[in-house]
């Protein structure tokens, strides 16, 4: 396997996204100690760009699916991007990334599109894309601890898929993990991943962002190190996204990306992305962004329809899209910024639309969790008020892997969601077992069995 070179090493520090100030990337550091703001991994771009785009092109293909640790993994296979220093021997990887990315030309038609293809970034480890963000911040853990640095735990709060990717990568680096949930609002698959993975599992009695302000105050002790996306190494290992997505097609990216959003994480992540290919000569153009809300926990939308100046917080209500029940979403700053840079829109689903949405894809091939119908409905919706134009290719961002979700799915089909009306329910025909009623139920469907 190719190791590139520059005659300057690749290195990457810590800088303040308000004031700029810049820090070690070797430190437990989640805000800047001047002013408070969030805090990026920026590279060394004059290194990186001593590299040609078509060089760089050519090495992450061919580590694409290399069988070779860590670069066949989708997120290391762009090591000099993410985190160019680490020791190879502290890469924590459990094969995240490289996920496929599905054209559904039928629905395109539907939908009227040119061209819709879905990034299935559930189909990982843990079933959601937060593996890819914490490979990174797991690996960076372990050569924190390697250079001296006495970190004890590990702790999120979570919707449930960032508590399910923290214990799979904390279990297999030997590192405890604590995890705080919102008691009663995730999913039985998403609640049993970080028992499995012997986590101390905190349930409370609030909400997510009432979990967050308590991991935000356990973790002033440094020795526990938190592992929320306001934690910069994961928007790292995220932002691999938008290099993934562009190497599959060809390095182009579509017009428009259509991502889910709950703490904006993710949309920073990948707009995050598309700035380091363009930067580094990758691209010609870069796409536009929609973050999509569901109605009950919308403040980025209702932030959007107020020109983004301050964030419009919200109560969350109970949503489908349980892993985007966020009210206070802590990467607003950098969702923000994402927005401005890529012409960005936001739009917003309710119950009813989002869980039609995710069905009906499901006819397509697809088995889509609520959040993935989120940006479904909202593309629908998008195309038909003429933001998104006929002629244009959308990439949505499917978060999660609808195995996950299978109470949404059999609530789904057995029509007991509430506030929303099954359009594509689907039940099984029970008959008893005589091949004349057999014959006669499929004939009343496909016609004429001979
Ligand atoms: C975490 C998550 C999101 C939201 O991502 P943010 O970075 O919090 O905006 C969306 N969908 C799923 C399935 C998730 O787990
Ligand atoms: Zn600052």
């Amino acid at each position: 396997m190719e190791q590139l070179k520059a005659n300057t090493p690749f290195r990457a520090q810590l800088q303040c996204i308000e004031c700029g100030e810049t820090y070690d990337l070797y430190q437990v550091l989640y805000r800047c100690r001047k002013c408070d703001g969030l805090i990026d991994v920026v590279h060394d771009f004059q290194a990186l760009k001593q590299i040609p785009a078509g060089k760089w092109k050519d090495t992450f293909s061919d580590r694409f699916r290399y069988p070779g640790f860590p670069y066949s993994s989708g997120v290391w296979g762009k090591k000099e991007w993410v985190l160019p220093e680490i020791d190879v021997e502290h890469v924590v990887s459990l094969g995240e990334g490289a996920t496929p990315l599905i054209p559904v030309p039928r629905l395109a038609r539907e939908y009227g599109l040119a061209s819709l293809e879905v990034k299935q970034c559930g189909v990982s480890h843990t079933g959601s894309f937060k593996d890819l963000g914490m490979t990174v911040l797991v690996s960076h853990v372990v050569s924190l601890r390697a250079r001296g640095i006495p970190i004890r735990a590990v702790a999120c709060a979570s919707t449930g898929d960032t508590s399910a990717a923290l214990a799979a990568y904390a279990s297999a680096a030997g590192i405890p993990v604590i995890v705080f949930l919102p008691e009663g609002k995730i999913s039985t698959a998403q609640l049993v991943q970080p028992l499995s993975s012997g986590a101390i599992v905190i349930s409370l009695e609030t909400d997510f962002d009432g979990c967050m302000d308590i991991v935000r105050s356990v973790t002033t002790d440094e020795s526990i190190y938190l592992a929320n996306s306001m934690n910069p190494l994961r928007i790292e290992g995220q932002k691999t996204i938008s290099v993934e997505l562009a190497q599959q097609r060809g390095w182009k990216l579509p017009d428009w990306i259509v991502i889910p959003g709950g703490n904006l994480g993710n949309v920073s992540a990948l707009a995050q992305g598309i700035r380091l290919l363009k930067e580094n000569g990758m691209i010609d153009r870069v796409p536009k962004i929609c973050v999509a809300q569901s109605a009950r926990a919308n403040p980025l939308y209702l932030s959007f329809q107020k020109g983004l100046g301050e964030l419009q917080r919200v109560q969350a209500e109970k949503t489908l899209a349980s892993a985007i029940q966020i009210g206070n979403p802590v990467s607003y700053p950098r969702a923000v910024r994402a927005l401005k840079d890529f012409q960005g829109v936001v739009e917003q689903a309710t119950e009813d639309e989002l869980a039609n949405a995710a069905a009906r894809a499901d006819l397509h091939g697809l088995f889509n969790d609520p959040h993935t119908g989120v940006a479904l409905a909202c593309t629908e919706k998008l195309v038909s008020n003429g933001t998104i134009q006929s002629g244009e290719s959308v990439v949505v961002i499917s978060t999660a892997h609808g195995l996950k979700f299978s109470e949404f799915k059999t609530g789904y089909h057995d029509g007991t969601l509430h506030d929303v009306k099954a359009r594509s329910g689907n039940q099984p025909i029970r008959l008893p077992a005589r091949e004349d009623l057999v014959r006669q139920a499929i004939e009343d469907r496909v016609g004429r069995v001979s």
